[in-house]
């Protein structure tokens, strides 16, 4: 899948392509590669501002690299080794990491790791204990620094990293408050993952009434998932010393020159500490956070919210439907069936 020209704004499905190039299925003596044959892959939506003409997380991290039309779209994802001339990888393994938005990877290895399933389904290891995982816990312990009792606000609540911040803060004995875009994701937080409270924020005509109506007592901790509106929203009702953790932003990824203006003055009497993160540089905490969350989800602690669709031509709804709040959970395209 590639795109045909770069993406300024909205994405829409007639904005991909599918494009076919010959592929060798061994791997060539001394040439390192890899040959992978992809199962899963991660649909996020970091990735549209990959695909912009101008990006300035593009020039700030070398996680978010241009990507031009026609070329292939690298992406996290779960496949299979067919063939190997790497000596880190045999024919057969698992492996995790930078794979394609394609049926096929050529890897030299590069973020690429050998997959043990442990017994868990391999998309598991996309979402809830792959990458999604790791943000939501280091984002909510490292960043925010919990204490039992505070109250947690997060938005995006249903959403592949919302899920799993709201669940963490509640097995950790906080109060948590998370919004949705639909009232059938508003259902499933509360009935099923035991949110406090959540609510609509398409519903809601002033967000910081919501706020205050939700947090009488003021937000301790606010993990951030889509910026603008939510999170000025969200600044004026924090308590003192209270921590945002910046995630991400989407609701600023596809409308060019929306920028939150917090109040910043409050920031300062408030001594509010707002920290942007990127869950590559935790990796040191991936242990802790596999031993915590695999046990989470053994003792049946653990909900797991996957939103599948099948087939890489699927791959262009599945992504542009992130952007319009489609997806309830971790969204993964299953390329192939092994
Ligand atoms: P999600 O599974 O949460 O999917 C995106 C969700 O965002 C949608 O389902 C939708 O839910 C919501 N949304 C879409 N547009 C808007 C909008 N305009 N305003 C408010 N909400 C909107 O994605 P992820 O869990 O993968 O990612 C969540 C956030 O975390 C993203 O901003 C992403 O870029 C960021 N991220 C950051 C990482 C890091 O290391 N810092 C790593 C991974 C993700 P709804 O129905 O509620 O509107």
């Amino acid at each position: 899948i590639a795109i045909k020209a770069q993406i300024d704004g909205e994405p829409q499905e007639s904005d991909f392509e599918v494009k076919t190039q010959p592929f060798s299925l061994s791997a060539k003596p001394g040439s390192n590669d890899i040959i992978i044959k992809n199962l899963y892959v991660s649909i996020d939506p970091y990735q549209i501002n990959r695909m912009k003409t101008v990006s300035s997380s593009q020039k700030a991290s070398e996680f978010a690299v241009g990507i031009s039309p026609g070329q292939v779209i690298d992406a996290y994802g779960v496949g299979k080794v067919i063939a190997s001339d790497n000596p880190k990888f045999e024919k057969d393994d698992y492996v995790l990491g930078l794979i394609s938005w394609g049926e096929y990877t050529i890897s030299q290895g590069f973020i690429l790791n050998k997959l043990d399933p442990m017994g868990f389904p391999l998309t598991y290891h996309v979402g809830l204990l792959g990458l999604s995982g790791l943000t939501a816990y280091s984002g909510f312990f490292e960043i925010c620094k919990p204490k039992k009792g505070e109250k947690v606000f997060v938005s995006a609540a249903s959403g592949s990293v919302g899920n799993l911040v709201g669940q963490y803060a509640k097995h950790f004995g906080c109060y948590v408050v998370g919004c949705a875009g639909s009232p059938n994701k508003v259902k499933l937080l509360k009935e099923k993952l035991g949110f406090d409270e959540v609510f609509n924020y398409k519903e809601e005509t002033d967000l910081n009434s919501a706020l205050q109506r939700y947090f009488p007592d003021g937000i301790d901790i606010y993990f951030d998932n889509v910026g603008g509106e939510m999170l000025e929203a969200a600044i004026s009702n924090m308590n003192t010393n209270g921590r945002v953790a910046l995630c991400g932003i989407i609701s600023e990824y596809t409308s060019a020159g929306k920028r939150a203006a917090p109040d910043l003055l409050s920031v300062i009497y408030k001594r509010i500490t707002i920290k942007g993160f990127l869950s590559g540089d935790y990796m040191s905490l991936f242990p802790e956070f596999l031993t915590m969350t695999t046990d989470h989800l053994r003792t049946g602690k653990m909900h797991v919210l996957e939103d599948i669709s099948i087939g890489l031509e699927s791959v262009p709804s599945a992504f542009v439907g992130l952007f319009r709040g489609d997806n309830v959970g971790k969204r993964i395209v299953q390329v192939s069936s092994e």
